[in-house]
């Protein structure tokens, strides 16, 4: 997809800095980036651990611990300026706008309550609805998601799963309000290979089918040629590059950029 200028972008994120309070002081992990994502557009923010793609995430989300942290720019989402917002409004608009997956789907699983439960329990959080009318939504979703024999499975706990399921039952949960925007932080990192190749395809499946836009965090450049329209190159805490992937690819600038393409196989 290619940039038009009259679309209004789902995201933008405006000369952000993050910074954490370290030893008394405050130190930024994130300096001054900016990027937007467009509507049914898939932008990677790709870089090697460290490099402050996580903090990115947690900004736009704001789920970093406010009293250690200090999120300064603008971070306008589906127009709205999401760091004006006061804490309750902000809880709904995560799950409901923006949604996030994580690298390890275990620590955003409770143990103790089954699949059915936890997709049921988000989607009544985002609309009322019966327990009934949420159990079926919730067969629904695994099946969107291709969780065979999904009835079967609303009342297993999660330690029942594989990791690669365990996934698809995050991105269910994560569609449950179907949000305008996905931020998948390095989804498929801790999966097999075969396994990861099968949740990308799930994303961009359900990118396609639903128009989610979404920003996918990843160290990658193999994920990124299979995903992003347009990448960013973060290196450092700065963003070094960015760019439609083809671009980043064939034209790239920054000695960084290019460092990680040749670990491209
Ligand atoms: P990655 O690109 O691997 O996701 P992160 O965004 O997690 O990198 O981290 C970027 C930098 O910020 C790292 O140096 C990390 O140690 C530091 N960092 C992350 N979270 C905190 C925190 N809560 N307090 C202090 N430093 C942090
Ligand atoms: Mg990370």
């Amino acid at each position: 997809m290619t940039r038009n200028d009259a679309v209004k972008p789902v995201l933008s994120v405006e000369n952000l800095t993050t910074s954490f309070l370290v030893e008394g002081g405050w130190k930024p992990v994130v300096r001054n980036i900016s990027f937007t994502v467009d509507p049914g557009e898939t932008v990677a923010v790709v870089g090697e651990s460290g490099s402050g793609k996580s903090v990115t995430s947690l900004s736009i989300m704001r789920l970093l611990q406010k009293d250690t942290s200090r999120i300064e720019g603008r971070i306008m989402l589906n127009g709205r300026d999401i760091l004006a917002l006061d804490e309750p409004i902000m809880r709904q608009v995560r799950g409901s706008e923006v949604s996030m997956i994580f690298q390890e789907p275990m620590t955003s699983l409770n143990p103790l309550f089954t699949i059915g439960e936890q997709i049921s329990e988000a989607l009544i959080c985002h609309k009322p609805m019966s327990r009934e009318e949420a159990h079926a939504e919730t067969i629904r979703l695994l099946e969107r998601v291709r969780i065979p024999s999904a009835s079967s499975r609303f009342d297993e706990y999660p330690h029942r799963f594989s990791g690669g399921m365990r996934q698809r039952v995050m991105i269910a949960m994560a569609l449950a309000a179907r949000p305008k925007l996905l931020i998948a932080d390095e989804p498929t990192t801790a999966l097999d290979v075969t396994i990861q190749g099968q949740i990308l395809d799930l994303i961009k499946t359900l990118q396609q089918e639903e128009g989610t836009s979404v920003l996918f965090i990843t160290h990658d450049m193999g994920v990124v040629a299979e995903i992003a329209d347009r990448t960013v190159v973060m290196f450092r805490g700065d963003a070094v590059e960015s760019g439609p992937t083809s671009e980043i690819f064939h034209n790239s600038r920054h000695p960084y950029t290019r460092a990680l393409l040749s670990a491209v196989p």
